[in-house]
């Protein structure tokens, strides 16, 4: 690795691209509703597709729908990748995702007019579909295709709420569904994702920029407490199977426990639905579902564990039957430590007080470490807000964010 050099950021070029690319799909004053192909994102895609081509890159885009930029490296070899996604909520705020896709075109536009070409490949990408806002469970849909995690069949099977698959809204985008393998990459040696932070620790500590140790272990378990169901005045309480009284002394089981832990764990009861759900009725089952996290890979398993015991407890006591069923797992993914070290000289070389941390919302970074080592960096968000219009980050921030990113990027490039 070469001894670190920060190029120039211009501030006020990086608040104009993230003003224009929030007008593609722009909502609710500061906000943005661009869903994956739809007609505004593609439209986005084509904006930074030009200010790549400006830049002197080499634009394309996979059969997935992801565009990637190549700034080609003397020396060749596997190439060092940056980017995040430009897909929002509906809606989402400007930052969430497309910080990290203007922080790699930036970042890369700086080191080449800086340094001339690096000696590794070094590419940006934006990916397609990673809030899964319009196919819910399409969520990295982009990242996913990538590593060679999109099922035979997906294109077909997953609709949005109006019925259209994924691969028609592929195809009217431009893109030919029944090529999405070819998406795949063997020849990406790292990937470096900058994003917000969305939380609220980098305001606590006052500083601009975090870089991201691990991010956090993810399981997402539907419950299903059932009792016996019986009329809610003549039947007496000492004999009741009530499924209810499970399910809130659950509740609070659950939430306490993460409260015990302290962070990083988190646990969160965000979906329930009673059955029958009338008035006067004990319900017969009570079904919830469970959201817990830690980046620990140890504490996380630890913690799913105290959940089943937990559950069964409270099941048996009540006379309740519990069924459980994981709806999504994704382990935790820890950075390279070499990236870790190359980020903390960046932002030493350029003056930033960082912190370190592990990352509580799922990211493109953890599918793609699947095929390389990878780590991300924080840029701190306004109140730890995102997923809303009302998301910010402040440019002085952003640039610190940016000059982390390009001071590991010629680490690892040059
Ligand atoms: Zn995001």
């Amino acid at each position: 690795m070469q001894a670190n050099q920060i190029p120039e950021i211009d501030p006020k070029k990086v608040a104009d691209m993230i003003f224009t690319l929030g007008e593609f799909g722009a909502h609710s004053g500061t906000g943005v509703w661009r869903t994956a192909f739809s007609e505004q994102w593609v439209a986005a895609q084509d904006c930074i597709a030009g200010w790549s081509r400006e830049a002197g890159l080499e634009v394309r885009f996979d059969a997935a729908g992801n565009l990637w930029a190549r700034a080609e490296g003397t020396e060749g070899g596997d190439a060092i990748v940056s980017g995040s996604h430009i897909d929002s909520q509906c809606p989402g705020g400007r930052y969430d995702g497309a910080l990290g896709v203007l922080s790699a075109l930036i970042a890369i536009t700086a080191l080449k007019d800086a340094f001339g070409p690096p000696r590794k490949p070094l590419e940006l990408v934006s990916l397609c579909e990673e809030e899964g806002s319009r196919f819910p469970t399409a969520g990295f849909w982009g990242s996913r295709a990538i590593v060679g995690r999109v099922r035979p069949g997906d294109c077909d099977n997953t609709v949005d709420i109006s019925g259209i698959s994924i691969g028609t809204a592929m195809a009217n985008a431009g893109f030919d569904p029944a090529q999405i393998s070819q998406a795949v990459r063997d020849d990406i040696a790292a990937f470096i994702e900058l994003h917000i932070e969305q939380g609220p620790f980098l305001e606590d500590a006052d500083l601009p920029v975090a870089v991201v140790n691990a991010i956090t272990h993810i399981r997402q378990t539907k419950v299903k407490l059932t009792g016996q169901s019986n009329h809610a005045g003549a039947f007496p309480m000492d004999i009741r199977c009530d499924p209810m009284a499970g399910f809130a002394e659950a509740v609070t089981t659950v939430i306490d426990h993460a409260n015990a832990l302290g962070r990083p764990a988190v646990t969160t009861v965000g979906k329930c639905s009673v059955d029958p759900g009338g008035s006067a009725i004990i319900p017969s089952s009570v079904t919830f579902t469970i959201d817990a996290r830690h980046p620990d890979p140890k504490a996380a398993l630890e913690l799913y564990k105290t959940h089943d015991i937990m559950l069964s407890d409270i099941a048996a006591r009540r006379g309740l039957s519990v069924e459980t069923e994981i709806l999504l797992d994704l382990p935790p993914c820890l950075s390279d430590p070499t990236f870790l070290q190359a980020m903390d000289r960046a932002a030493q070389a350029a003056s930033i007080a960082t912190m370190h941390m592990a990352s509580g919302a799922g990211h493109d970074a953890q599918q793609m470490a699947e095929i390389c080592p990878v780590a991300m960096i924080f840029v701190r968000s306004e109140d730890g807000r995102s997923h809303t219009p009302e998301e910010f980050s402040t440019i002085e921030d952003i640039v610190a964010g940016i000059k982390v990113l390009a001071g590991t990027l010629y680490q690892l490039a040059y």
